[in-house]
Order: C-alpha cells, then sequence, then structure tokens
C-alpha cells in the first residue's frame, strides 16, 4: 500500500537544509532553543523521563499568534466532522500534533497529560485505529469508511456484506486486546495523493477513495498512519503506540447507509469506548446504568405517570392521574409567580386562520415544522406552532400608550409541532407540548429592566425545582452574514449589548456565540445540570425584530409620536412535558415532598385500625396533604413495600400505641423508620415543607 516510506520525522530534516535552531516556549513562559525537527517527545524527555512517559500528545501554536479562545466544545464538534478527520488543518492555528511530530517553526507547545479532555478524544480515536486493526485481522474483506473520536468513545463505520453479530463484536474486542499487548507504534507515513487513491481503488477501498477525493486535491501529499500490518488513510494525531489504549470495550453496532443516502450500500457502524484506566472505564459503565436506571420512560410506566398511546399516535403524551397532579402542581407555581411578577394570563386558540400564519411568516420559514392546512368552510386553517401570534393580536386589539407598557402576556400554551417520525424520544422530543409562553412588548427604556426580571425568573425556576447548577449561553448575530439576519445592524448591536450588559451585571458567567442567534434576533439559552451532570437545554429569553414590523405593532410615546414596541419571547421550563421528563431524571422519581403525587401512604397494622387510619387522612387531607390509605387485607410490610416503590416521601403506620397516643409511626423515604411524633406535629412539619418547596424531602 505504501512503498518508499519517508516518515516524517526524516521529512522534517531534509526540508531542513540549513541547520536552523527553533524556538519553543512552553506553558510556564520558558523558552527553549532547539534544532530544527526535534520532537515533543525529545522535548518530554529533555524534561524528565517520567514525563515523557505519561504525555499522550502535544498541542502546538505557532509562535507569532494569539491564543484561540476556543473551548473544549468547539474541538469536540471540529473533530467529529468528516472534513476535520482528513483535510490538512489550517496550519496557522492550535493544533493537535503526535508526539513524534518534528518541530519546524516556533511555537508555544503544550504537553498533554491523561487528564486532559482534549488527549482522551485522541485515545478515543486511536482505540478506532487498534479497533479496526482488529476487523481487518479477523474479517478481512471488511471495507473501511470513518472512524472518529464521539463524545463517550469512538465508532467505525464499515462495510461488510453479511452483519456482524455479538459474537463477532466479543471475538473483535477480544483481539484488540492482542492488538494493545503487541504495542505496536502508530507511524506518521505520507504518500503521494495519487499513489495512495491507486492502492485504495485496486483494493476496493471506495469509501477510503470518496475521503481522499473529497478532502484533499490533485498534487497533495497524503498522510497515513501505520501500526504493525494495518495502514489508514487520517491525519492523525494519535498517541505513540497501540499499548496506550489501555482500557476500551466494544459496546453496540447499528446499521447506516454510506454517505446518508439509502441507495448506498448499508453500513455497520461498530460502536466502542476507551478510557485511561479501567477504574474509568467501570465508571463510564456504572454511569450509564444510572442513566438507564433514571429513564424518564421506563418510570413514567413504573410510577404510572404518563404515556404515549400507539392508537393516538406518536409524540402526543397522554398525562395519568399522578403526572397530571406533578403538572398541576408545576403549572400552578408557574401562573402564580407569573402573576406575582407582574404577567398577566391569556388563553389563545389552538388552530387559527392559514393567513393568520402567512402575515406572521410562519408559512414561509417554518412551514416544514407545522402541521398541513385544514380547510374549513370559511378558510383554510392550521394548528399553531408557537403562541407569539395569538399574544401579538392580544396587543393589537387596543391602541397602546407608552403608559400601558410593559404589557407582559403569559400562557401555558399547547402546541404542535411536526417531528419526523423515528425521531421521538418520551416527554423530550415529542410533536404536542404546553410551552410556558410569555411575550414581553415594551419600550426600549424598558428592556433592560424587562431581561433582567426575565433571568431572575429563570434562576428561581431552576432553584424552586432543585437545580443549582446552569449555564448560560449567549447567542448572537454573526456580522458577516448580516443579510440572513431580520432587523438593522444598530438594533441587533443594541440588543446584544443589553443581553450581554445584563448577564455580565448578575455577575453570570456565559458564552456568546456568534452567528447562533435566531434570525429576528439575539437570545440567551439557560441549560440546566442534573444530578448526573447532563445538560438541558429549556429557558430561553429571545428578541424580535421580525414579528412586531410584521404585524405594525405600535405604541404611542411620550412625544405623541407612533413607536414600534421591543418584543421578547421567554419561555423557562421551556416545555412542560420536556421539564417533567428532566425532572423525572433528575430525581429518578423520587420527587421532592412539595411535588410528589401521593405525599404520604397511610397503613393501618390491622383491620381495628383502620378508623382511626382514615381519621388521620381526613385530617391530613385538611391541611391539603395528598394521602392514599392502603386499607387492604395485605400485611403491614407489604403496604410498606408498596409505598416504597411508589416512592412515596412518608408512610405512616398506625397501630394500637398509635391509636391511643393519636400518634403515627414515621417513615421516611431513605431514611427508613423515624419513630412516632403527634398527628399534629406531623401536620405542621409536612406543611413547612410544602410552604418552603422544601428540598429536604
Ligand atoms: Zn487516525
Ligand atoms: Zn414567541
Amino acid at each position: 500500500m505504501y512503498r518508499d516510506i519517508r516518515t516524517v520525522r526524516s521529512r522534517g530534516c531534509y526540508a531542513c537544509l540549513v541547520s536552523q535552531q527553533i524556538k519553543i516556549q512552553l506553558p510556564d513562559g520558558s523558552v527553549r532553543e532547539v534544532p530544527h525537527g526535534t520532537t515533543p517527545l525529545d522535548i518530554a524527555n529533555s524534561i524528565s523521563p517520567r514525563l515523557a512517559a505519561a504525555v499522550v500528545v502535544a498541542r502546538v501554536r505557532p509562535l507569532n499568534t494569539a491564543a484561540p479562545k476556543e473551548t473544549a466544545d468547539d474541538e469536540a464538534k471540529a473533530e467529529q466532522t468528516e472534513e476535520a478527520m482528513y483535510s490538512g488543518h489550517d496550519p496557522a492555528g492550535e493544533r493537535l500534533v503526535d508526539l513524534s511530530a518534528p518541530l519546524n517553526e516556533d511555537v508555544a507547545l503544550e504537553l498533554l497529560k491523561e487528564s486532559d479532555p482534549a488527549a482522551l478524544r485522541v485515545v478515543r480515536h486511536s482505540a478506532a485505529h487498534v479497533m479496526a486493526t482488529a476487523i481487518l485481522e479477523l474479517f478481512p474483506e471488511t471495507k473501511l469508511g470513518h472512524g472518529p473520536a464521539t463524545d463517550n468513545g469512538y465508532f467505525y463505520d464499515v462495510y461488510r456484506e453479511v452483519p456482524f453479530t455479538e459474537a463477532d463484536l466479543a471475538a473483535i474486542e477480544e483481539r484488540m486486546a492482542q492488538v494493545v499487548a503487541r504495542d505496536e507504534k502508530f507511524q506518521r507515513v505520507e504518500e503521494p495523493r495519487e499513489e495512495g487513491l491507486k492502492d485504495y481503488e485496486k483494493s476496493g477501498e471506495f469509501m477510503k477513495v470518496h475521503f481522499i477525493e473529497r478532502f484533499t486535491k490533485p498534487g497533495d501529499t497524503i498522510s497515513l498512519y501505520r501500526n504493525g500490518d494495518f495502514t489508514d488513510f487520517c491525519r492523525g494525531p494519535h498517541v505513540p503506540s497501540t499499548g496506550r489504549v489501555k482500557a476500551f470495550k466494544v459496546t453496540s453496532i447499528a446499521g447506516a447507509y454510506w454517505l446518508g443516502d439509502e441507495k448506498n450500500q448499508q453500513l455497520q457502524r461498530i460502536y466502542g469506548t476507551a478510557f485511561f484506566s479501567q477504574k474509568d472505564l467501570d465508571a463510564h459503565f456504572k454511569y450509564l446504568e444510572e442513566i438507564k436506571a433514571r429513564d424518564h420512560r421506563v418510570l413514567g410506566k413504573q410510577l404510572d405517570l404518563f404515556s404515549i398511546q400507539e392508537v393516538a399516535g406518536a409524540g402526543l403524551i397522554f398525562w395519568h392521574p399522578k403526572g397530571g397532579l406533578i403538572r398541576k402542581v408545576m403549572e400552578d407555581w408557574m401562573r402564580d409567580e407569573c402573576i406575582r411578577r407582574g404577567y398577566q394570563m391569556v388563553f389563545t386558540p389552538h388552530i387559527m386562520r392559514r393567513e393568520l400564519w402567512q402575515i406572521s411568516g410562519h408559512e414561509g420559514y417554518y412551514s416544514e415544522n407545522m402541521y398541513p392546512p385544514m380547510e374549513l368552510d370559511d378558510a383554510e386553517y392550521r394548528l399553531k406552532p408557537m403562541n407569539c401570534p395569538g399574544h401579538i393580536l392580544i396587543y393589537k386589539s387596543t391602541p397602546k400608550s407608552y403608559r400601558d407598557l410593559p404589557q407582559r402576556y403569559a400562557e401555558l400554551g399547547n402546541v404542535y409541532r411536526y417531528e419526523r417520525s423515528g425521531t421521538m424520544h418520551g416527554l423530550l422530543r415529542v410533536r404536542g407540548f404546553t410551552q410556558d409562553d410569555a411575550h414581553i412588548f415594551c419600550t426600549p427604556e424598558q428592556i433592560t429592566g424587562e431581561i433582567e426580571d426575565c433571568l431572575d425568573f429563570a434562576e428561581a425556576v431552576l432553584k424552586t425545582f432543585g437545580f443549582s447548577e446552569y449555564r448560560v449561553e449567549l447567542s448572537l448575530r454573526d456580522p458577516k452574514k448580516g443579510n440572513e439576519f431580520v432587523g438593522d445592524a444598530a438594533d441587533w448591536e443594541k440588543a446584544e449589548s443589553v443581553l450581554r450588559d445584563v448577564l455580565t451585571k448578575r455577575g453570570v458567567s456565559f458564552r456568546a456565540i456568534p452567528g447562533e442567534g435566531a434570525f429576528y434576533g439575539p437570545k440567551i439559552d439557560v441549560k440546566l445540570v442534573d444530578v448526573l451532570g447532563r445538560l438541558w437545554q429549556l429557558s430561553t429569553v429571545q428578541f424580535d425584530f421580525n414579528l412586531p414590523k410584521r404585524f405594525e405593532l405600535e405604541y404611542v410615546g411620550e412625544d405623541g409620536e407612533r413607536h414600534q414596541p421591543v418584543m421578547v419571547h421567554r419561555a423557562l421550563f421551556g416545555s412542560v412535558e420536556r421539564f417533567f421528563g428532566v425532572l423525572i431524571e433528575h430525581y429518578a422519581g423520587a420527587f421532592p415532598f412539595w411535588l410528589a403525587p401521593v405525599q404520604v401512604g397511610l397503613v393501618p397494622i390491622s383491620e381495628k385500625h383502620h378508623d382511626y387510619a382514615v381519621n388521620v387522612k381526613s385530617r391530613l387531607e385538611a391541611a391539603g396533604i395528598r394521602v392514599e390509605l392502603d386499607s387492604s387485607n395485605q400485611k403491614m410490610n407489604a403496604k410498606i413495600r408498596d409505598f416504597g416503590l411508589q416512592k412515596v416521601p412518608f408512610i405512616l403506620v398506625m397501630g394500637d400505641k398509635e391509636s391511643a397516643t393519636d400518634s403515627v409511626s414515621v417513615r421516611v423515604r431513605g431514611k427508613g423508620d423515624q419513630g412516632s411524633q403527634t398527628v399534629d406535629t406531623f401536620v405542621s412539619h409536612a406543611k413547612q415543607l410544602v410552604s418552603e418547596h422544601s428540598m429536604e424531602l
């Protein structure tokens, strides 16, 4: 496949005809002068052999350039694209290189050890090479596609007529262990593009041919990586040798069409993961188990919270009594809080004339997500995908002066959006949902205060429902693509600076993302972090320069002139369904007392304590506590177990002693038996937990 191998190392020396020194700047700021062609590994060795053994890969940046502000997220995103894997990258920028790559210019050098997330991605991608090596040793007829690192591991797309079985995957994993034990060096070799193409064409590697043709140009040199007898077209970098892929697992397999086209060959995508240690790998699988145990679809069924019914259609949610109760508590809190914060609650129709959607522009840019028109006798109607036009019609129904502003309309509005079949996922991705939507119409002078209030409200939602951590993103316009955004540049700049200033003033750290703004205005997105550290996009606060113009909204200013109000869309739960799904997973179904559908389970020890239990039940209910009495013939322990499985926060057991002393024996979820207390004491404690929206239980 490759002849006349010239390693990069030797190329570096040939290229450097005059013996020349280069400058290497280390992270501590010190600068070393070393011969042209020195490798990062040479430098690691010169510092200490221990460091040389610990480093995985190097990051370099030409000395005359500034450090980029790229985050780890961007780096991760970039690496998954095919282009990033194969095409030559910008040599002027920061990049990862093999430890054996000769350095031939002045650079800032970082030696990445195992603790660096970028190093982990390099290990995972190297594991993909190890897997491909194993696959070809066992199934030499297999053709290789693309094998990148992912957020949780790696995959390799392969083509083979016969599908791989579970047993094949186990054999591949076993063979990988041998490849690792052989500790083969990953060697970079370069050859003329045309030579590589010829070889790959000859051996029928249609995917490699495609990648070379697509991502390199005639006359280019391409890079191949070799370990043992295996060679792969790749830009690198990799760990120094297969032995550095210490802990790995082949996890699953899925089908995919070549280039995503169902007319093409059916590929098999084999997934795996790799870590720096067995301990990390074990922890990862424990984490996956934990995610599985918290799956809201499973818990939703187990706790009888909601269902999705085949006969009614995919992506449409049925809230069962217990789920419905939690929803009522969530919505009550939200409505009360809206009113307390100066919002007015409104309701708008689910279907509205097509003409309205034409005025709003949804017919054009949002049509794909809307259900098709319904022809009625007077006109065509469409289901609403958003509440905004409805709220705008309310605003427009009477003339407004600056004294009427701000107007804040809030609605728990049901919207319907078409999601492609197969993309639905429990409560998280649905076709019909309820937005806790609000639209604020205000004067330009009021906007800063309104945005502050929105953020304050968003934080209150997170805190009340038990999330302490969140991330904030500020999505802006890409000034280079001005024509893709509605509204003039000055409006955008003003809106963007309002959002930025409010975040800064509140001391919220945020990530600004140019180009990610909606076409109609900049926005703030809040992503909460759940108990497993997962991020969920929920709250959003968005400016809109588009709809006020389209609907010709106005108010009469202090100057007696007509002005266009500023419009803000905001949703805090985002979707009530989705937020509920996140709550189920965050709490693993063990909801805090104030949210729990059944707050207290009553267990009379025997039939003769039944009347006393009924008495306790009515007293708790009178105090607004949600109670369930198990008056079946089951044994006490069975009743306690049943309530436990339903994750009921308190179980009160009542026998002779309790009924004689007007008390209950209290069992607390997760803590067990807490002894007896009087009914009155229990009631006042329970009421306090509710009124404080306590997270104590
Ligand atoms: Zn590679
Ligand atoms: Zn809206």
